[in-house]
């Protein structure tokens, strides 16, 4: 559960822990000087740089293995595709965090007396 209602891939999203809440399984390394781009799984990446790094870090330290040049665009991938061997794994992730959601949205609609 988290602390209340949030939104996927909303402004609210600052470090590794807020994407992996909001459903993100993969992140992509885009270099801006050549078109190398790497995609990296959110639990090996929190592992090499734990839950509470900013991505604006990640952004501004990433070195680009095909070029060399530091510095890229950091971003959530695309949710995997159904033949993805994740895709299942994604799918019952989502659908618990939906119902967290749902029963934080409830709650605070309640607390709200509307
Ligand atoms: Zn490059």
């Amino acid at each position: 559960m988290t602390d209340g209602p949030t939104v996927a891939f909303g402004y609210r999203q600052r470090s590794m822990e807020d994407w992996r809440q909001s459903g993100c399984l993969y992140v992509e390394f885009w270099c801006l000087a050549c078109p190398h781009m790497v995609r990296v799984h959110i639990e090996k990446l929190i592992g090499k740089v734990g839950t509470s790094t900013p991505f604006v870090d990640l952004a501004r330290k990433a070195r680009c293995s095909a070029c060399g040049r530091r510095g890229c665009h950091v971003q959530p991938a695309e949710p995997p595709k159904p033949e993805h061997r994740d895709y299942t794994l994604w799918l019952l992730a989502e659908i618990a965090r939906q119902r967290d959601f749902i029963l934080q949205a409830e709650m605070a609609l309640r607390d709200r007396g509307d």
